[in-house]
């Protein structure tokens, strides 16, 4: 290839870091033995950026049996592609020899790799930012195809015609939206108009691959940038049609004076980082994103207004498809779910009786249905009334009275001339709602409550 005019920079190693350390350590083993080797990739670009790199991606001149054979702890994870990962102290290395890709006939994968020298390999990587090479040693940056030049113009730019790119490998439209959205760059427009004519294969992409890209986004600073990304190049449409129809969906202006509910959920989006802590939770921002995904096809206007009746559950309904689309875990989807199908029952709490208020408070990970309905009363209204009085509730009722110990069993039942059956869960549960009421508060109490409501319908004498 023609080189590209070379660009020189100095970085300084991020303090303290042992990851960084444990990096420095491989690449002097590698050249020590006469393979050339550098740091490569996403942790070289947040280097540049001043950020520290959650893990540090390494290439070299020397074969994958050339890595294993130096360093003592080795797996090779993707021996196909001449990547061996070596793990050094707490942190696993990723060490790619140096590769260029051969053709790619699916839009997935490559049909075979060369290996060749740092060029080759440079070039066949994604983004220019994602391009760059460091020397740890010197801390010298050295940019083969002008990702510094798209760092300081926050730009994100493919290693030559996007729509080559896209083509070998369709994923990458999403991580370009995924690197704008998370660095706060803006997408080359070339790299759009390419976007917006392929989206439509990214269905040829596996589920798995689509879903962790997603995530990823919906996991870090500037959601609310991603999605509105992936309504404009299209990609929403081809991924999350059911999202994408929120847009221009009118609600009441009383409770949602923000506009549409693509608007409303885009800004519980972007709430979400101040809101729900440092560091979300994935099926938190699943659930934002999907919460309100039935509103599209249950919208009803009548004499009163426009309603959305049963949008909770039929949104849920609607999110267990398209997690099940996009094969995420029995539990993941369940945990999304569940905070879908109980978003709207927080409009009631003030009306609960104590029995369903603390049913209600003791729901499993009942913090993450809060945060939901925070984010859901900022992102529209703003009125907290029902989530300070969830949080005041919780304050009055300690663990202890919101789920208190059993007093009777099934066993218990059968000594007391119960015959087991559905009579069982009935009584247990009667039992139990009397004890959240604080009407009875002993095993003894709680049999006398038994005898005076079920008692004639034991079956064996006591
Ligand atoms: P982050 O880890 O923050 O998501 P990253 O840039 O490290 O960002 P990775 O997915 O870890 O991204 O990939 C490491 C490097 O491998 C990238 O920086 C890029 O050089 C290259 N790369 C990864 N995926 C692709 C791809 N689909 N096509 C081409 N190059 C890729
Ligand atoms: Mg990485």
């Amino acid at each position: 290839m023609t080189s590209a005019r070379a660009e020189a920079l100095i970085v300084s190693p991020p303090e303290d870091s042992a990851a960084y350390a444990g990096a420095v350590r491989i690449v002097e083993t590698l050249r020590r033995s006469g393979h050339e080797a550098y740091l490569v990739g996403g942790c070289v670009r947040d280097l540049v950026m001043g950020s520290v790199p959650d893990d540090y991606d390494i290439v070299t001149s020397a074969r994958p049996q050339e890595v294993m054979d130096l360093f003592e702890r080795t797996v090779p994870v993707g021996a196909a592609f001449g990547v061996v990962l070596v793990v050094a102290g707490a942190k696993g290395y990723q060490v790619a020899t140096y590769r260029s890709d051969g053709p790619y006939a699916d839009g997935r994968h490559p049909v075979g790799i060369t290996y060749g020298g740092v060029h080759e390999d440079v070039r066949r990587r994604d983004f220019t930012i994602n391009g760059l090479l460091m020397d740890p040693g010197t801390g010298r940056v050295i940019d083969l195809v002008g990702g510094l030049g798209d760092i300081r113009n926050r730009r994100v730019k493919t290693i030559g015609d996007p729509r080559l790119r896209f083509a070998e490998d369709r994923l990458r439209m999403l991580r370009a939206v995924r690197f704008a959205a998370t660095l706060d760059f803006f997408l080359d427009p070339e790299a759009v108009a390419a976007i917006r004519e392929e989206a439509p294969l990214i269905r040829g992409i596996s589920a798995e691959r689509i879903r962790e890209e997603l995530t990823k986004i919906l996991t870090r600073r500037g959601l609310r940038r991603g999605m509105e990304l992936m309504m404009e190049t299209g990609l929403l449409e081809e991924i999350l049609p059911e999202v994408a129809a929120l847009s221009g969906v009118g609600q009441p202006p009383d409770y949602h004076p923000e506009g549409d509910v693509w608007e409303h959920t885009l800004r519980m989006l972007d709430l979400m980082p101040q809101h729900a802590g440092p560091a979300w939770e994935a099926t938190l921002a699943w659930a934002v994103l999907l919460h309100d995904v039935g509103k599209a096809v249950t919208l009803h206007r009548d004499e009163r207004g426009v309603h959305f009746y049963g949008h909770d559950r039929i949104g849920a309904r609607m999110a267990q498809e398209i997690m099940g689309r996009l094969r995420f875990s029995n539990a993941e989807t369940e945990a999304v779910l569940d905070l879908i199908a109980n978003h709207m029952r927080f409009i009631h709490v003030r009306e609960m009786k104590t029995t369903t208020l603390k049913r209600f408070l003791r729901m499993p990970r009942f913090d993450l249905h809060l945060k939901l309905h925070l984010l859901d009363c900022l992102g529209s209204h703003g009125n907290l009334e029902n989530y300070e009085y969830c949080l005041s509730m919780l304050r009055e009722m300690p663990p202890e009275t919101l789920s208190p110990p059993r007093l009777l069993t099934g066993m218990d039942l059968q000594d007391m001339g119960f015959l087991p059956g559905p009579l069982f869960k009935e009584i247990l549960g009667a039992v139990e709602e009397a004890q959240l009421e604080g009407r009875v508060s002993t095993a003894e109490e709680a049999r006398r409550f038994v005898l005076e409501h079920f008692g004639d319908q034991r079956r064996t004498p006591p």
